[in-house]
């Protein structure tokens, strides 16, 4: 990567304003998973050692705006409540002020601060805002080696409009922008890119983790040792159009499954009963087809398919499945996950890769029943000596889940951010760094 990184500078005595990704799942204030913590402290840690004054900052979720905005309603719920008899109207509006105070409590990054603490061995203040009074003067309070964590970032309206006065405000605290907060990088929000794009401060360096990421998965991308093979699942086409095309092209064997399947199916004319097909991208997916034959590439789908009548509901309701070749899908059944020979291929072919990179399930792996093939890959994957690139979101929940998580060789922190790595396009989270001279 030619991005400069933390190492590349001078960070002792420096304000390093750093946007990493503390969006963590809690529940009722607690962490339920701290990987994304765990991921920052690489780059934390080491400015701390190296006596910079560390200002941590992130989004959690999506709150309201709560500082520059007051309480006020978003433009969804302003709709809802016009929508209303006009009676209705003051109680409505009363609700979403009481859920916008939560959001307050909700959303706010203060356990965050307490986890990171117990992790450094070390106080970390809290700021109970993020540019104004409380931050202010945490930052100005700093000494070497000391840290601060702003509040959310999503609290300031600025956040996800890039807006200037956010970002210089920003600036104002730091001498040296650092990004490692992959997860967002390839979001254009003020933290994420702006501040460093409007050219508000002079240095931009990216830290630890994205460094990482990047240089996995773009050098597995760019320079892959082959045989390389790609697979992707989840639910829709429509929803990785760019990505199917992009691995094509880069990989020798693209294994297609998940509900996704099932449109290139229909494409080469089987009968595919009431599964998930998107008839707009039938076009699609037979020139993806016809393009893999041009290259010389392996596409694989399903050759068998498991079945129900219904979606289950709720998701991991107990069902009753069958399995059919793809020849044969009742026109009454619904193919949620793939077949026993379909998994068997599918393990062959990465069996005889030696890179392998990963994104998305191969059924509806929520419900135990329909996980059969995501297991099956995710096994397959977990047993063989390729390098192995799990791009994030729900393949790497099911990694995690079956205790394969360290059998892989990157499992990324990003599902949204890995994927357009794959669709090859260029991060803004990124982009906006200063390049090695
Ligand atoms: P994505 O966010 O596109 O990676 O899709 C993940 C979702 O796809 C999961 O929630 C799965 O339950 C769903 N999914 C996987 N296979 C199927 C299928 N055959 N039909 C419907 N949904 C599916």
């Amino acid at each position: 990567m030619n991005k400069l990184s933390i190492k590349d500078v001078d960070v002792k005595g420096k304000r390093c304003l750093v946007r990493v990704d503390f969006n963590v799942p809690m529940k009722d204030g607690v962490i339920t998973d701290e990987n994304r913590i765990n991921g920052a402290l690489p780059t934390i840690k080491y400015l701390v050692d190296n006596g910079a004054k560390v200002i941590l900052c992130s989004h959690m979720g999506k709150p309201h705006n709560i500082f520059t905005e007051g309480f006020s309603l978003t433009k969804k719920e302003k709709k809802a409540v016009e929508a209303l008899p006009e009676n209705e109207r003051e109680q409505a509006t009363a609700e979403y002020l009481k859920k916008a105070l939560k959001d307050k409590e909700k959303f706010t990054l203060r356990p965050v601060a307490e986890k990171l603490s117990e992790k450094l061995g070390k106080k970390v203040t809290f700021a109970e805002d993020v540019v104004g009074p409380s931050a202010d003067k945490a930052v100005a309070s700093l000494n070497d080696g000391d840290v601060v964590l702003l509040e959310n970032t999503r609290f300031e309206k600025g956040e996800e409009k890039r807006d200037e006065a956010l970002c210089k405000k920003l600036a104002s605290y730091c001498d040296i922008y650092v990004n490692d907060a992959f997860g967002t990088a390839h979001r254009s929000h003020a933290t994420t890119a702006a501040i460093a794009e409007y050219g508000f401060v002079d240095t931009a360096v990216c830290g630890f983790l994205i460094e990482k990421e990047l240089s996995v998965m773009a050098d597995a991308l760019e320079n892959p040792v082959r045989p390389f093979v790609a697979i992707l699942g989840g639910a829709k086409v429509a929803d990785k159009l760019k990505v199917i095309e992009n691995l094509l092209v880069k990989c020798d064997t693209l294994i297609i499954g998940g509900g996704m399947a099932y449109t290139f199916l229909k494409a080469k004319g089987y009968e595919v009963g009431t599964s998930l097909v998107d008839d707009e991208q039938i076009e699609y997916c037979k020139n993806m087809m016809a393009k893999a034959e041009e290259l010389g590439k392996t596409l694989l789908l399903p050759v068998d398919v498991t079945v129900t009548k219904d979606f289950p509901n709720p998701i991991d309701a107990k069902i009753d499945v069958k399995v059919y070749d793809i020849e044969n899908i009742p026109a009454t059944e619904m193919g949620l996950d793939i077949g026993p020979k379909t998994a068997e291929l599918y393990a062959n072919a990465v069996k005889n890769a030696k890179t392998v990179i990963w994104n998305g399930p191969m059924g509806v792996f929520e419900n135990p029943i329909l996980a059969k093939g995501t297991n099956a890959v995710a096994k397959s994957l977990a047993e063989t000596d390729a390098t192995t690139i799990i791009g994030g979101g729900d393949s790497a929940a099911a990694v995690a889940q079956l205790g394969y998580a360290d059998k892989m060789t990157h499992i990324s922190t990003g599902g949204g951010a890995s994927l357009e790595l794959f669709e090859g396009k260029k991060l803004p989270g990124i982009e906006c760094l200063n390049e090695k001279k």
